[in-house]
């Protein structure tokens, strides 16, 4: 018999590419949503695979809807990718952070411990819990020292999995995700902001882009190898934490030099701190401007993960490197704004 899916959270990036994957194994799989509306399908639709999956609209913070909804589907397999996935977001509204992020774990694993099915849990964790971490790169045994509400939630929700897996018998395991992006990433983020905004630079539709510390470093991945890394952690016959990283770091200001480059827009970089720009070397106008108003209250200065574990026990390797990921969404952003078919 197919195997059944749950995926909480299933209208973002990882959701629509964990989709993707689950469907083309056999999985009949169920798609939570906070509502049925439109706007959060807009990656499953970008995927062409909306009419394959079971939506069901539940909310996260009813644990008795949970509860009944879970009794309903009785899946093999939850996903948690639930709650929002921006840091910068949370320290605007660090509620939703601790509701969903932190308490909607909760309230999926109690639900769990109350079933009367076998259900193989995954959580989302997340290399931002690493903080400006004392040990680089960062690995399976580094202390977490969150620095934002976004990895504090990050934090409890990780523990909690672990907690439930050491007490009740119970396969939680959890994926330490370093960044990992798409063409499919929302433009919240600095990597899509990138090639988003300056593919509109390239074709005349906005003069310049804003972007806050240019000399943060992040390992950055494919998404799609991510999802993948999700589901072999789940298939293993122990559950287990995995970091799942490149083990490369790039700086937000080479992510967009690269960018610049593959869209014919060399860069030449001018100034320091705020007052830095980047030029572009053909036509000499400046493109990038830095924002103080884009800086965070708190940085994770710098990222890199040891993904040794999930190489020797899951076979899981990167597909994709930093180079093959610039022009994968470079490709589509302009694909996109010739074809005007924008995606937030
Ligand atoms: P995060 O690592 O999950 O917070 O992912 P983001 O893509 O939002 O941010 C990555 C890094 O880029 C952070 O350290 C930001 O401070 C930095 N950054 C620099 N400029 C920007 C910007 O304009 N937008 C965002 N989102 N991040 C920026």
């Amino acid at each position: 018999m197919a195997k059944t899916a749950l995926i909480a959270g299933v209208s973002g990036q990882d959701g629509a590419y964990l989709s993707q994957l689950l469907l083309g194994r056999g999985y009949r799989v169920f798609g939570q949503v906070r509502c049925d509306a439109a706007a959060g399908k807009a990656r499953l639709l970008e995927l062409g695979i909306a009419r394959d999956i079971e939506f069901v609209v539940l909310d996260l913070l009813n644990i008795n809807e949970m509860r009944r909804e879970l009794d309903k589907l009785c899946p093999d397999e939850i996903y948690n990718l639930a709650g929002s996935s921006s840091v910068a977001q949370s320290f605007d509204q660090p509620m939703i952070a601790v509701e969903i992020n932190a308490l909607a774990a909760a309230r999926l694993l109690e639900a769990l411990r109350h079933a009367n099915f076998a259900c193989r849990f995954f959580q989302a964790s997340t290399s931002e819990m690493f903080g400006n971490a004392i040990a680089s790169p960062q690995n399976e045994s580094t202390p977490f020292r969150p620095r934002s509400p976004y990895a504090v939630a990050k934090v409890f929700a990780h523990w909690q999995t672990v907690s439930y897996r050491e007490s009740y018998n119970f396969f939680g395991a959890c994926g330490i995700m370093f960044n990992h992006e798409s063409p499919l990433r929302s433009r919240r983020f600095v990597t899509r902001k990138i090639t988003a905004e300056l593919t509109e630079v390239k074709h005349g539709r906005r003069q310049r882009i804003l972007l806050g510390n240019l000399g943060i470093q992040r390992d950055w991945g494919y998404a799609r190898d991510y999802v993948d890394g999700m589901w072999r952690i789940l298939q293993q016959q122990k559950p287990g934490d995995f970091v799942l990283a490149t083990g490369i770091s790039t700086s937000v200001r080479t992510f967009a030099e690269r960018a610049a480059a593959t869209l014919g827009m060399p860069l030449e970089w001018s100034g320091h701190g705020p007052s830095e720009v980047g030029i572009d070397r053909k036509s000499s106008r400046t493109v990038i401007e830095v924002s103080p108003t884009l800086f965070r209250p708190a940085e994770v200065v710098a990222t890199v993960g040891d993904a040794r574990r999930a190489r020797s026990e899951l076979a899981w390797r990167p597909s994709v490197d930093i180079n093959g990921l610039i022009a994968m969404m470079v490709e589509a952003d302009e694909r996109r704004l010739l074809e005007n078919r924008p995606l937030d």
